[in-house]
């Protein structure tokens, strides 16, 4: 998601909550740790390429804070994660390629520095290759369409340098496509925005659906010719907020092959969180707005106010525990509307508050030893943790081939 530099006020809220928190130690069946441990874990939204700048932050070394480095995702048997470019969304241009592009080097040198632990994948195959290795399998989706600064080469330019998935919009609107969580000025996919899906198909770029209005999702479920993901959204049934989906768009997603990758963060899988958040801040951009006025571009100042107001929510108790079971209620809603083929983990490690019992990956076998009492069977708990999105990965990787051959 990131909104804002989540982990200092998670921390905070973790802080808060600590006296009451329920039992902190996982206590996961040995046949759940044997599933969870042989399978390709695979998480799609991962904000921690924003880390790789902060002063300190070492993804080798186990960190005290955040949610993701190579020791922490090892015990957690996270073996593949898509690392998230962004950019505020009101970045456009020649400055916001720039800056793309600088995320892009990092995640590549990172995996270079590391090339122990991680190597870098560009299909289903190579992420495949990766977990018969042993090593963590490295992706990039890039999280903002105005990253492309209004230029298909430049979309080129990100397939070629192994961007596997691209959010047609962030918070605000692209000049071609219409956010979630801004007033709508194109009615949905442009012209150009229609070219910039097929273009995405040409390239195996996966065409990601998560932050867009609901009609973009419609034309770009229209436009394109592979499936589509949501990245990082959950379902509207059971929090009604813009960024998730609902069911007529899960099922709507689903019937074309796709897959809806469950983001984990508080007010999207939690009515009772999102209202009282709402309530304090008047919504997310709302809140991001009035403190940009206070702190400018200002990084540390936005976090620094956003935690004084965590604080004292915490303090009066306005803001509700969360746990992390919610994560499940959301799998097994997509499960019982679509069946278990179109669900994944898109949890926004290092960009959202994280539940309570999920404060980081290490405690990812939690999903799998739950959705294994919940009855589901092995196969298609190894789908949700990451088979579905390897499946619409190569539908993509098909359609590329496909539209390249036939020029
Ligand atoms: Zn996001």
């Amino acid at each position: 998601m990131r909104l804002f530099r989540f982990s200092l006020f998670a921390c905070l809220l973790a802080a808060g909550f600590l006296m009451t928190q329920i039992a902190t130690g996982d206590d996961i069946a040995d046949r759940a740790k044997k599933l969870h441990f042989s399978s390709i874990v695979l998480d799609t939204h991962d904000d921690t390429t924003q880390r790789f700048f902060t002063k300190g932050f070492d993804i080798g070394k186990r960190n005290p804070d955040g949610h993701i480095d190579i020791p922490r995702m090892r015990e957690g048997g996270m073996n593949a994660i898509f690392f998230s470019i962004w950019i505020d969304g009101r970045i456009m241009g020649p400055p916001a390629v720039q800056k793309a592009l600088d995320q892009i080097d990092a995640v590549h040198e990172n995996v270079i520095k590391y090339s122990k632990d991680m190597v870098f994948c560009r299909t289903a195959e190579e992420v495949r290759r990766a977990h018969a290795q042993g090593k963590i399998a490295a992706l990039i989706g890039v999280e903002g369409g105005h990253m492309i600064g209004n230029d298909i080469r430049v979309l080129r330019m990100f397939g070629d340098l192994g961007v596997r998935y691209m959010t047609l919009t962030h918070f605000y609107n692209d000049e071609w496509a219409d956010s979630s969580t801004a007033k709508p000025e194109h009615n949905g996919l442009t012209d150009f925005g229609k070219d910039v899906v097929r273009e995405m198909n040409r390239q195996g770029i996966m065409v990601d659906i998560s932050h867009v209005s609901d009609k973009t999702f419609y034309d770009a479920l229209e436009v394109s010719k592979a499936p589509l993901i949501a990245s990082h959204s959950s379902c509207r049934a059971l929090c009604n907020h813009v960024r998730d989906m609902s069911d007529d768009m899960i099922k709507a997603l689903a019937a074309k092959g796709g897959v809806i990758q469950i983001n984990y963060e508080k007010s999207f899988i939690d009515q009772a969180y999102k209202d009282a958040q709402e309530k304090l801040s008047g919504g997310v951009v709302e809140m991001m707005d009035s403190l940009r006025k206070v702190c400018g571009d200002d990084q540390e100042c936005t976090e620094r106010k956003m935690a004084e107001i965590e604080k004292q929510a915490v303090a009066d108790g306005k803001l509700p525990h969360v746990s992390w079971e919610r994560i499940i209620d959301h799998i097994d809603h997509v499960v019982k509307l679509v069946g278990p083929d179109h669900v994944g983990l898109g949890s926004d490690f290092d960009g959202a508050t994280m539940p309570e019992g999920m404060d980081d990956c290490t405690h990812l076998p939690r999903i799998t030893d739950a959705l294994m009492r919940k009855g589901y069977k092995d196969e298609d708990i190894r789908k949700i943790l990451g088979g579905n999105l390897l499946r619409v990965m190569e539908a993509n990787e098909r359609v590329s081939r496909e539209m390249q051959a036939s020029q």
